[in-house]
């Protein structure tokens, strides 16, 4: 690797810097034992070096692609660095008719206290990291975004790692995956000669295979602003610094009603559920915050969740384990979600039955895994 050698061509980039040796340190692309690293400082520059015939890969916390590096499986020969973008870096939520400054929610008086409808939309900048979505004007925003941060790694990886990040980086591990695919988020994608919506749906193709092309950058995520009542479960082999072995994420829109379950962890890509989320659309009473065949109906919703599930045996966890534990987170958020409208509809949030069976029958502790939230 040549250090401090600006290789590429820097005719378009305004400030074309280098990072540190230390970051690039036992990274050296290619057969030409050498790598550039553009830093930019605005999406314009960024573009402009991803015109490359061959695109540099893009760094953001680096808490993916570093780990990568590190071990050998990817030489990249050319690195654009984003970190230093600052328009990355922010999110704002526009609110009926009225737009927002950057990093600050709309009035509280435009949201509806149970989260019955939404005030909005919220776009995340690509370079928001962790500890930013858990903080609470952006967390009041996407309930189930900040609860699948909280799980994210340690203090160290969510300051770093990016949602634009675990978006490209489209593991069916990725925490916030099933949480905008709930919320059918957007993602805006931008290249050098214009930029276009993806629906999240469509960004994952299979385990870390995204529809980005070469030379495409994620720009931000669109998704609606305190759409319904929203929960993320996660369950992992222990209570931090864990990849999932399943998760779920529920939003429940009461009124008018509508269920949407999402799963990650369980399949090559993060899953939708439409069965069991029009099971419970007709099986949820708006009036009373209840199922209507009280825990039939919340037994056969779990078991819809599971039948849904495409789970692998792997190192984390049997597949039987993973079919089991996202029945089992599911039927948790359905009955948080329940009793938050009770407790909204004054009916008082005792009345729903909590503790579902963790380990499907005959399985033996060691081959599942701990909740790690709960
Ligand atoms: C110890 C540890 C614990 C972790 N725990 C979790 C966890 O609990 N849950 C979880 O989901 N993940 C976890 N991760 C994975 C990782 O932290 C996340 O996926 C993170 O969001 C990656 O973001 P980043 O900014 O660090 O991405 P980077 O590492 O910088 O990049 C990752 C990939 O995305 C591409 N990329 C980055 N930004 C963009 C962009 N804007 N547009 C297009 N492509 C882009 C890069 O080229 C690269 O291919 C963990 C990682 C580590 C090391």
């Amino acid at each position: 690797m040549e250090r401090r050698r600006w290789a590429g061509d820097t005719s378009t980039l305004s400030t074309p810097r280098i990072l540190p040796d230390a970051h690039a340190e036992g990274a050296s692309g290619g057969d030409t034992g050498r790598m550039t690293v553009f830093v930019a400082t605005s999406v314009g520059e960024a573009l402009d070096a991803l015109t490359a015939s061959k695109p540099p890969e893009i760094l953001a916390g680096g808490t993916d692609l570093m780990v990568e590096v590190n071990f050998g499986r990817r030489r990249p020969d050319a690195i654009v660095s984003i970190g230093r973008i600052a328009s990355l870096r922010r999110w704002r939520c526009s609110g009926e008719g009225d737009a927002s400054a950057d990093g600050e929610p709309p009035e509280q008086r435009e949201l509806d206290v149970d989260g019955v409808r939404s005030a909005g939309v919220v776009e995340v900048g690509a370079g928001v990291t962790y500890r930013q979505m858990t903080e609470e004007a952006l967390a009041g925003l996407v309930p189930a975004l900040a609860q699948a941060a909280r799980t994210v790694g340690s203090p160290q990886i969510r300051n770093a790692g990016t949602l634009g990040g675990n978006l490209a980086t489209a593991s069916p591990a990725g925490d916030t995956l099933p949480v905008l695919l709930a919320l059918d988020a957007e993602v805006v994608v931008a290249r050098a000669d214009g930029s276009r919506l993806l629906p999240v749906r469509e960004l994952v193709l299979g385990p870390k295979r995204s529809a980005l092309a070469p030379g495409e950058l994620i720009v931000a995520a669109r998704l609606p602003a305190r759409f319904g009542h929203q929960e993320f479960v996660k369950v992992g082999t222990r209570n931090a610094m864990v990849i999932a072995t399943a998760s779920v994420a529920l939003v429940v829109s009461w009124e008018p009603l509508d269920v949407r379950v999402a799963l990650g962890s369980v399949g090559p890509t993060p899953l939708r559920v439409p069965a069991a989320e029009d099971y419970a659309c007709a099986r949820l009473d708006a009036a009373s915050g209840e199922l209507r065949g009280g825990r039939a109906d919340l037994e056969r919703f779990a078991e819809l969740v599971r039948a849904a599930a495409r789970p692998i045996d792997d190192h984390r966890s049997s597949a039987r384990y993973r079919r089991h534990a996202v029945g089992v987170c599911a039927e948790r958020a359905l009955q948080r979600a329940m009793r938050s409208r009770q407790v909204t509809l004054g009916a008082g949030g005792d009345r729903v039955r909590v503790g579902a069976q963790m380990l499907p029958e005959g399985e033996s502790p060691s081959e599942g895994a701990r909740w790690a939230t709960s």
